[in-house]
């Protein structure tokens, strides 16, 4: 696939074309962050505020068949799209 994955928005979601998953994937991305650490006295950190300043999905791949190349968006039960797990095309 040439263009990086893109994220579905509110009215869309992931689908493997392959299989028909459409609930669990293994996204890797890179996320460039600013983080609020707010330390005790002890030392010990918690961030208390995160904001996302730029993230980039590497890849969207199948939890169950493992195609990497076969995840379409596609709407929403509520917009149209599927509201169940069927089959896939079973391609290659
Ligand atoms: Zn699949």
């Amino acid at each position: 696939m040439a263009d990086s994955p893109q994220i579905p928005d509110e009215q869309s979601r992931w689908r493997c074309a392959h299989c028909g998953n459409l609930t669990r994937f293994d996204i890797t991305r890179t996320t460039r962050v600013r983080e609020f650490w707010h330390l005790d006295m002890a030392g010990e950190p918690a961030i208390d505020e995160r904001e996302v300043l730029a993230e980039t999905i590497e890849s969207v791949v199948c939890r169950w068949c493992g195609a990497g190349d076969r995840v379409e968006i596609v709407a929403r039960p509520a917009f149209g799209g599927p509201a169940d797990e069927g089959p896939g095309d079973g391609g290659p």
